[in-house]
């Protein structure tokens, strides 16, 4: 069977190329002017209308913070204290009463009349006379808490007036190595301790402290004798001394000058003894009682005269240097220096 031959298929011819269709553009495009209702001022035709994302604003991100440095949290009863509002009322909670730390220059700042503390042996600085070195050298972790604190150790002696009374304070710090009692320590209250004497002053030294620095080894144990020494010369003069006891005052501190006031006052709350709560537990093995080594519970066992909280504690220290004034005369050196 003859095949009669196929013409051949049409050959296709190549495919045209689709035209190119304008880019997608989502930028709006400009609206014609209106020919009816020439624009007074016609639109650039090099600037479109477009939609300009505003660059993002640098720096802090968006999230709801509650900015540092404006709020604290009280550790007793949990409530957000506005700084401002707790630095007013001396670092004391409004609503449970407890008493945050404190430094030494806002507790003179609190107690005393303004432009009258006239500070003593303000540059007096420890040595590293052992050349102790633990983790880190004694004379850097001097030098760090020097920097710190803006204090040259961990006390701030001087005379002052405090209402119409003059009188020598001594303010220990704990922010500057646990307030911890070295040489220099030691040697300010000592020298202030003497200067009371010599000028006939009452004397008050607000403690708080862990104990002697033992980067000093036997020098800061030695201070323990030579502060007992001088206030015994005080008392001997018969110049009163008031020891103020705020947290946590402790061990080597606790066992000399803050011990020997003629009247003992401590902050509510503060924690007082010699060892340490849990090593009395341990040597002991005795269950201690509720409240054990606090200013309450000291209180309650005559080991100190008052509990006075920080707020009012300035007026009765000139209700009691009123008292123990009263009755001598200007030549005691005790109303004027
Ligand atoms: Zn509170």
């Amino acid at each position: 069977m003859n095949v009669s031959p196929q013409p051949n298929p049409p050959v296709p011819s190549p495919p045209t190329p689709l035209p190119l269709l304008p880019p997608v553009s989502f930028a709006k495009k400009p609206v014609p002017p209106d020919p009816s209702e020439p624009a007074v001022t016609p639109p650039p035709k090099d600037n479109p209308t477009t939609f300009v994302k505003k660059p993002k604003m640098a720096g802090k991100p968006r999230k709801r913070e509650i900015p540092e440095g404006l709020w604290t949290k009280c550790p007793k009863c949990s409530t957000m204290l506005f700084d401002k509002e707790l630095d007013e009322n001396l670092k004391v909670c409004s609503q449970c009463q407890y008493h945050f730390p404190i430094g030494s220059r806002e507790r003179i700042h609190s107690l005393v009349e303004t432009c009258t503390f006239e500070e003593m042996d303000a540059q007096m600085t420890s040595v590293d006379a052992l050349g102790f070195t633990g983790v880190a050298t004694y004379t850097s972790k001097l030098e760090a808490y020097q920097r710190s604190t803006g204090l040259k150790d961990a006390v701030v002696t001087g005379i002052c007036r405090i209402g119409e009374h003059r009188a020598a304070l001594g303010v220990m710090d704990f922010g500057f190595l646990g307030g911890s009692m070295g040489s220099v320590v030691g040697e300010k209250l000592t020298r202030l301790i003497e200067r009371a004497t010599e000028k006939g002053l009452p004397l008050i030294i607000i403690s708080t402290s862990g104990g002697a620095r033992m980067y000093e080894g036997m020098f800061s144990l030695m201070q323990m004798a030579k502060t007992s020494a001088a206030l015994a010369y005080h008392a001997k003069a018969r110049l009163p001394y008031f020891s103020i006891l705020t947290h946590p005052t402790t061990a080597g501190v606790m066992a000399s000058y803050a011990t020997l006031g003629d009247l003992i006052l401590a902050e509510p709350g503060a924690m007082i003894g010699f060892a340490g709560p849990r090593v009395i537990k341990d040597t002991t093995q005795a269950e201690l009682p509720p409240g054990f080594q606090t200013a309450e519970f000291l209180l309650e066992r005559g080991l100190i005269d008052a509990i006075v909280p920080r707020n009012e504690l300035k007026e009765r220290l000139i209700t009691y240097l009123g008292y123990v004034t009263a009755g001598r005369n200007c030549s005691s050196g005790l109303a004027k220096s």
